[in-house]
């Protein structure tokens, strides 16, 4: 016999399934970077590789940086970009899955700022303050990087780093740091 009661009774949304944030997607920004291989084309396979996450799609693409290398000297320039993207992942579950691409993309850590084929770091979530064992965001070098900064002024111009301001603003601080654009990463 059908229970009426329990059939009009609301039934509750369904919980988001584990590593998925409720509610509407938020703007996440990644910074990606190499000096090993094939800088170029590593990033350009990281960025194809986050375009197939899923729940998350890209809104904007900076153009690649090169830069020289910072804290340990003798290794080959440096080539950066920053993606941003609208992303229903949470924080952690976006983290897991970028440094599983680095995996893909043949990633290994040998030292602080070792040469690497590939590195993704979440830069900023949304508005967001993360302070968990294995992941800080807005990410804590973020402001002293002026390839991060450059690119991020270019493609989210409008963006406050939470508790530090615009990148535009941020990156007067790094002014002296030898950067140069290069072309687009994406084909427009
Ligand atoms: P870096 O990018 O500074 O050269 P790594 O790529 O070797 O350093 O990252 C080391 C660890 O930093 C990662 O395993 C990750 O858990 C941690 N981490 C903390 N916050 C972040 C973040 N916002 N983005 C990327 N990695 C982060
Ligand atoms: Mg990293």
């Amino acid at each position: 016999m059908i229970d009426s009661a329990a059939s009009l009774r609301p039934v509750p949304a369904p919980a988001p399934p584990t590593g998925f944030a409720s509610g509407a997607p938020v703007r996440a920004c990644i910074g990606l970077g190499a000096n090993l291989g094939d800088p170029v084309a590593q990033l350009r396979a990281a960025l194809a590789a986050i375009a197939r996450l899923p729940s998350t799609c890209i809104v904007s693409v900076s153009s690649i940086y090169r830069s020289a290398p910072v804290g340990y000297l003798d290794q080959p320039d440096f080539y950066n970009a920053v993606v941003a993207l609208d992303t229903r992942l949470a924080p952690q579950a976006l983290l897991d899955a970028l440094l599983a691409i680095e995996q893909e993309g043949g990633r290994t850590r040998e030292f602080r700022n070792a040469p690497r084929l590939i590195d993704l770091d979440l830069l900023l979530y949304g508005d967001q303050v993360v302070d968990l064992p294995h992941l800080t965001v807005p990410h804590p070098r973020l402001a002293d990087r002026a390839f991060v900064l450059l690119p991020l002024a270019e493609i989210a111009p409008g963006c406050t780093i939470p508790g530090l301001g615009s990148p535009a603003g941020l990156a007067l601080a790094v002014a002296g740091q030898a950067i140069e654009r290069l072309g687009a990463l994406e084909a427009r």
